[in-house]
């Protein structure tokens, strides 16, 4: 397996999150990279080495160019408007609800990362900017080397974050600002593959993957979340979101209950896997979050440590070249083990 690792990623280490009422200790840190970086020296599963430098323009294969340019300049506005701001990250405080306009770029530098993003909970940094494109590479690189590959090295894995699945075309949120998956299915495609699949196995719903790709009918996107009635995000990830024009029927959802036990998490998987196959797919990314882990402190499913090696088995039987991207989990502790885990599985 390829392993893919970002090495800019310290850059983004937000200081606090607002989360139920009150701004507390980001849940999403650098040190959960570096303990699944720990484990995959205990437990070495393939080659590891940074991404390749990638043109900023195959990230608007993806996303628009406005909420590009802003990303890119958000810091310094931010540093701009005053200097003391550099004490402090930056969170939005308003959004453009149903019946606000959002084709008009507003000038002021609050309304506008209103308008590129839907929560408070994803703090923008000096380096937040560096560390999701450095990011952004390493889910391009490791699809690119499952392009390349052959045989049993047809997989890779994009050890990365900020994490992805949550950022749209044109916003962040979730703690995410590129959408790190979508970009690998997108390069696939870019590679001559005409159908591939994302498997998002996070507890939280993909929205942003879904939203990306939900008129389109090369990608299908399958999620397994918390019921979004209950779960973050709330608004997205229902099962009767099938996708749209010519996207229709290429969108599956599978919420479950919070609570829900591994049997019943696999079951979905099985759906999910199904699909996938179904699809006709020639390679899947699969949006790798562990906070379905039953320790997770922001999450709500049953699955133990020995669990992921299960997952990762059962995603071995699609039998296609396989991209690995790197989500959430937040039990900082038990990330990496959880997550190599399910290489391992996967690897055999
Ligand atoms: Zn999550």
């Amino acid at each position: 397996m390829h392993i893919i690792h970002n090495p800019l990623h310290h850059l983004h280490a937000g200081r606090h999150e607002m989360f139920r009422g009150r701004l507390v200790p980001c849940h999403e840190t650098p040190e959960r990279l570096d303990h699944v970086m720990a484990e995959l020296q205990r437990r070495p599963l393939g080659t590891l080495r940074g991404p390749d430098e990638i043109d900023v323009d195959l990230l608007a294969r993806i996303h628009s160019r406005r909420y590009l340019d802003f990303l890119a300049g958000a810091w310094d506005e931010w540093i701009a408007l005053d200097p003391a701001n550099a004490e402090i990250d930056v969170l939005p405080a308003v959004w453009p609800v149903r019946g606000f306009r959002s084709d008009v770029l507003p000038e002021s530098f609050a309304a506008r990362i209103g308008l590129f993003s839907f929560d408070a909970g994803s703090p923008l940094t000096a380096g937040t900017w560096a560390a999701a494109k450095s990011g952004a590479a390493c889910a391009i690189t490791a699809a690119r080397e499952v392009m390349n590959a052959a045989g049993a090295n047809r997989s890779a894995f994009a050890l990365t974050r900020p994490p992805g699945h949550h950022a749209g075309a044109d916003f962040f949120g979730g703690y995410c600002f590129l959408n790190n998956s979508a970009l690998a299915a997108q390069t696939l495609l870019d590679s001559g593959l005409e159908r591939v699949a994302v498997l998002d196995v996070d507890y939280h719903h993909g929205n942003g993957t879904q939203s990306i790709f939900y008129e389109r009918r090369d990608v299908l996107t399958v999620s397994l979340h918390g019921d979004p009635r209950t779960e973050y995000p709330f608004f997205l990830g229902h099962a009767d979101e099938r996708g749209a024009g010519d996207g229709e029927g290429f969108n599956l959802n599978l919420p479950l209950p919070y609570g829900s036990s591994f049997a019943t998490w696999r079951a979905a998987l099985q759906q999910a896997i199904t699909a996938v196959r179904n699809h006709g797919a020639q390679a899947v990314v699969v949006a790798l979050g562990v906070d379905t882990f039953e320790g997770d402190p922001i999450s709500g499913f049953g699955l133990r440590t020995a669990d992921y090696l299960s997952l990762g088995q059962d995603i071995a039987t699609l039998d296609l070249p396989t991209v690995f991207v790197f989500e959430g989990g937040y039990a900082v502790a038990e990330v990496g083990i959880n997550t190599v885990n399910v290489l391992e599985g996967f690897l055999g």
